[in-house]
C-alpha cells in the first residue's frame, strides 16, 4: 500500500509517499508560504527537485498541488488517487486522550480539538491539514499520529508538576513529552540491533535536533521525557532555554519591560544555544567553527548542552535503576561525533568506554561503544515520516 504521510505546520506542509511494502520512499516534499504566497518542492524517488511558485491561500490548495504533483504524467510516481491507499497525520499535542494513534472520525477530530489549547500553535494547524485532506481525498482512511502518545505510558512521579493540584484537575497541567514518533522509532531499532526483546531493554534516547528532547524507555515503555507540557522544558536547544528558575521570568520581565508574549518569545526563540553564544548561531556547525576559531561563548554553547545532556542521562539511568542502551539521533545527535564525545566525557561512571573511530562517523546506523563497554552505545538515523507510515498501515 502507498501512504501519504502529512506534517502539517501554519504555513507550511510536508510530505511524503511511502510504499509500505518496500518502506519506499516514492516522493516526498514541501509546501511553503501557504497564505502568503505559496511555493511547491517535489522530488520523485531518484529524481531531481524542483521548486515552484504557486499561489497557495489554504492548505486545501496546497494538499492539491500536492497530489497534482504526485499524480503528473511526468515527474509523478502514482497514475491516481486510488493508489494511495491511507493518509497518515503528525500531530503534535494528544493530550490525555490519546495513547496511541488511531483512525480519524469525527469523534478523534472533536478529541484533537479539545486538544488546541494545549498547542494552540501546532493542532489547529494540523487539523487544517487533516480536513484539507478529507475535502481533496474523501474515503481515503486517514491515522492521526501523535507526538504525545508514546509518552502517556510515564507514571504519575514522573508527569505531575510540584503545582497546585487544581490547575492539573481543571486544565490537564502535566508533562506530556514531545518527539513521541521518534523516541518510539529509535529505541525498537535500538532493541533489534541488540537482539533483546523490547519488553526488557532499558534504553535512553537522546533525540538532539533543533528541538531536542531525552527519553527514558523501559520495557518497551516510556518512563520520562525530558519535554513537559510544551516543548521548552528539559534540554537546552537551538534557540529554547530548556529549563530555567522560573523566577528568572518575572527578573527580566521588570528589567527589560517584556509581558508574557515576549518572555515566551525569548525563552523559544531567542535562547539556546542561539542566546548563550551571544547569537553566533543556532546551528551546531557553526558553534563549531567558531569555537575552532577561538570564539569563547560558541565553545560555551557547546558545554552547556552537552552538561545538560548528560545530567539527564544520569537521571534517567537512576530513574530506570540502570541503563542497556544509550542511542543518539536527530540532527545534531546523528552528526555531530564532537557533541557525542563530549556528552559521553561526563558517563565514564557508567562503564561507558567510547570507540573513538567509530564516533567520528556521520548520520549512519552504527555502534559507537567498545565491545568491552558495560553500556551499549549508538547512533541510530530516526525516520519519524516512516514510523507514521508503519502506524497508518497496522490501523487501516
Ligand atoms: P529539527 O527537526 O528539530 O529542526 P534536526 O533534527 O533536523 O532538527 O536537526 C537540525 C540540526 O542538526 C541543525 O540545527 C544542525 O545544528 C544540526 N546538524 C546537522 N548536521 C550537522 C553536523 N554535520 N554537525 C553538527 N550538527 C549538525
Amino acid at each position: 500500500m502507498n501512504v501519504l504521510v502529512i506534517n502539517c505546520g501554519s504555513s507550511s506542509l510536508k510530505f511524503q509517499l511511502i510504499n509500505s511494502d518496500t518502506e519506499q520512499v516514492l516522493a516526498k516534499g514541501l509546501c511553503e508560504r501557504i497564505g502568503i504566497d505559496g511555493s511547491l518542492t517535489y522530488q520523485p524517488e531518484g529524481g531531481e527537485k524542483v521548486k515552484s511558485d504557486k499561489p497557495m491561500p489554504t492548505h486545501t490548495e496546497a494538499i492539491q498541488y500536492v497530489i497534482d504533483a504526485l499524480t503528473d504524467a511526468q515527474a509523478g510516481v502514482v497514475k491516481s488517487l486510488d493508489e494511495i491507499g491511507a493518509v497518515g497525520h503528525r500531530v503534535v499535542h494528544g493530550g490525555e486522550k490519546f495513547a496511541s494513534s488511531v483512525v480519524i472520525t469525527d469523534e478523534v477530530l472533536q478529541a484533537i480539538e479539545e486538544c488546541n489549547d494545549l498547542a494552540p500553535l501546532h493542532n489547529p494547524a494540523n487539523l487544517i491539514g487533516i480536513n484539507a485532506c478529507e475535502i481533496l481525498m474523501p474515503g481515503t482512511p486517514m491515522v492521526a499520529v501523535f507526538d504525545t502518545a508514546f509518552h502517556q505510558t510515564m507514571p504519575e512521579e514522573a508527569y505531575m508538576y510540584g503545582l497546585p493540584y487544581e490547575y492539573y484537575e481543571k486544565y490537564k497541567v502535566r508533562r506530556y513529552g514531545f518527539h513521541g514518533t521518534s523516541h518510539s522509532f529509535v529505541s525498537k531499532r535500538a532493541a533489534e540491533i541488540e537482539g533483546r526483546p523490547y519488553e526488557e531493554l532499558r534504553t535512553i534516547v537522546c533525540h538532539l535536533g533543533n528541538g531536542a528532547s531525552i527519553c527514558a524507555v523501559k520495557n518497551g515503555k516510556s518512563v520520562d521525557t525530558s519535554m513537559g507540557l510544551t516543548p521548552l522544558e528539559g534540554l537546552v536547544m537551538g534557540t529554547r532555554s530548556g529549563d530555567i528558575d522560573p523566577a528568572i521570568m518575572e527578573f527580566i520581565a521588570k528589567k527589560e519591560g517584556l509581558d508574557i508574549a515576549g518572555l515566551m518569545n525569548m525563552l523559544n526563540k531567542k535562547s539556546g544555544v542561539l542566546g548563550l553564544s551571544n547569537n553566533l548561531s543556532s546551528d551546531f556547525r557553526d558553534l563549531d567553527t567558531g569555537a575552532k576559531e577561538g570564539n569563547k561563548q560558541a565553545a560555551v554553547a557547546l558545554k552547556v548542552f552537552a552538561y545538560r545532556v548528560a545530567k539527564y542521562v544520569g537521571a534517567y539511568a537512576a530513574a530506570m535503576n540502570g541503563v542497556d542502551v544509550i542511542a543518539f539521533t536527530a540532527g545534531v545527535g546523528e552528526n555531530s561525533g564532537p557533541v557525542r564525545a563530549d556528552v559521553l566525557g561526563y558517563l565514564g561512571y557508567l562503564g561507558i568506554e567510547v570507540d573513538e573511530e567509530a564516533n567520528n562517523t556521520r548520520g549512519e546506523e552504527i555502534t559507537i561503544s567498545t565491545p568491552d563497554s558495560k553500556v551499549k552505545v549508538m547512533v541510530i538515523p530516526t525516520n519519524e515520516e516512516l514510523a507514521i507510515s508503519r502506524e497508518t498501515v497496522a490501523l487501516v
